[in-house]
């Protein structure tokens, strides 16, 4: 199955969880918002002054030095009276513009003089003036619903005097490891890990990346490799979560229980996605006893495999859940750095960093256990199936900047 069709079958069974939060302003920032945001106001609320200086009548100004009484002083947060004509009014950035005043004239192009102020630049009708409503219109919607709101977001919602915001409800995902080599760290010293054990890596940027994502982790641990245990991990877990997301055990080896149980509480598809790392992931549902399903998605348990399937679909997934429309990371058109001799039968993501010259370079382990290069790199090359790179080849590069938050 192509990556493209699994995405999509992943995201035609998305939809938009069924109730909003109301959260502080403050406290939106990742969340996604429930509704469109209208503004009652305009903003700036008035035309106010961007600078430090007078306010005047072009027409006063005949030429360059010409002095003119100061009638008015008006600063930030009060307002001034229709200036008289022939004078001008000291006035100081944010301050609102006086009826009939036309421009700002800087501090730094005037002189005061007895009683008033000199004109040394002649200015231009409407400098320096922030025009009411040049940021945003009364009535215009400053935010769609589904927008994944940052912190220059918050700003912009609270300019229109939102101290309040709805946004989706945080999706609750049941995260769980299986394997019986799987040892938390702080319970077995590295010095004394018997043989054939390791440490549990996936659980650990798995529930980051879920954190980041906005959404509500309930940490199952990690499962053993028996049936009996996994089935009832999932039947908890799908009382009362949307998803429920594991690692490891998706194979088809005989130690491999997750797709049994799933299969008996549910539905699964095991899926062999063309893509490397990643290619073994299960998609299903495990039914409620109340009455419904959480959605189930079973990663593989090779870390890096397991980091980049999250990205590429369950990242996208947890995205719509909230409302989200446009859950694609964004590609650039990067230079390689780099020579790939041979093609890959599946599309490949390649654990890349950007170098002074703006190049990409590759990681020189490529294999799905090494999470040095996830680490190491800045990004993924989206390299299509059968296509090999030769240095100096534009390749489709994605920032980890974009996958990670
Ligand atoms: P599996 O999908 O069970 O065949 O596991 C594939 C590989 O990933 C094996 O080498 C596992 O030991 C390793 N692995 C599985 N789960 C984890 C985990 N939570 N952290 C680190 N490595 C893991
Ligand atoms: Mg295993």
């Amino acid at each position: 199955m192509s990556m493209d069709d699994a995405l999509a079958a992943v995201l035609a069974q998305a939809a938009r969880v069924d109730q909003a939060d109301s959260v502080n302003t403050f406290d939106a920032d990742g969340r996604v918002l429930w509704a469109d945001a209208v503004s009652e106001l305009q903003v700036p609320p008035m035309d106010n002054s961007a600078m430090d200086g007078y306010a005047v009548r072009c027409v006063d100004i005949t030429g360059a030095g010409v002095p003119l009484p100061v009638s008015q002083r008006i600063a930030a947060g009060q307002v001034g009276a229709p200036l008289a004509a022939g004078t001008a009014a000291r006035i100081f950035t944010g301050a609102p513009v006086p009826e009939g005043a036309d421009a700002i004239v800087m501090q730094e192009d005037t002189e005061a003089v007895d009683g008033g102020v000199r004109i040394n630049a002649i200015p231009k009708s409407e400098q320096w003036i922030r025009r009411a409503g040049e940021d945003i219109a009364r009535g215009s919607t400053i935010l769609r619903a589904g927008t994944r709101l940052n912190p220059a977001a918050l700003g912009l919602l609270a300019s229109i005097g939102l101290a309040e915001v709805q946004v989706a409800r945080r999706p609750r995902v049941a995260l769980f490891s299986t394997g019986d080599e799987l040892v938390m760290p702080g319970a077995i010293a590295p010095a004394d890990m018997p043989p054939g054990s390791i440490y549990n890596s996936n659980r650990f940027f798995l529930r980051a990346l879920l954190t980041r994502l906005g959404c509500e982790v309930h940490d199952c641990g990690i499962v053993p490799d028996n049936r009996e245990a996994t089935i009832r991990v999932m039947q908890e877990a799908a009382a009362d979560n949307d998803l429920i997301l594991s690692t490891a055990g998706v194979s088809v080896g005989e130690e491999d229980h997750v797709k049994p149980a799933v299969e008996q509480l549910g539905e699964l598809d095991l899926w062999k996605i063309s893509m490397k790392p990643g290619k073994p992931f299960a998609f299903g549902s495990v039914r409620r006893a109340a009455g419904g399903s959480a959605h189930f998605m079973g990663l593989p348990g090779n870390p890096v495999s397991s980091f980049v399937t999250f990205l590429m679909l369950v990242r996208p997934f947890l995205l719509r859940l909230q409302g989200v429309q446009n859950v694609a990371p964004r590609a650039l058109h990067v230079k390689a750095a780099f020579d790939l001799p041979k093609a890959d039968a599946r599309r490949e993501f390649l654990r890349v960093r950007l170098n002074e010259e703006g190049a990409l370079e590759l990681f020189g382990n490529q294999s799905s256990g090494v999470l040095t290069s996830a680490v190491w790199g800045d990004g993924l090359v989206d390299n299509p199936a059968m296509t090999t790179v030769k240095q100096g080849d534009v390749v489709r590069f994605i920032p980890m900047s974009e996958l990670l938050q």
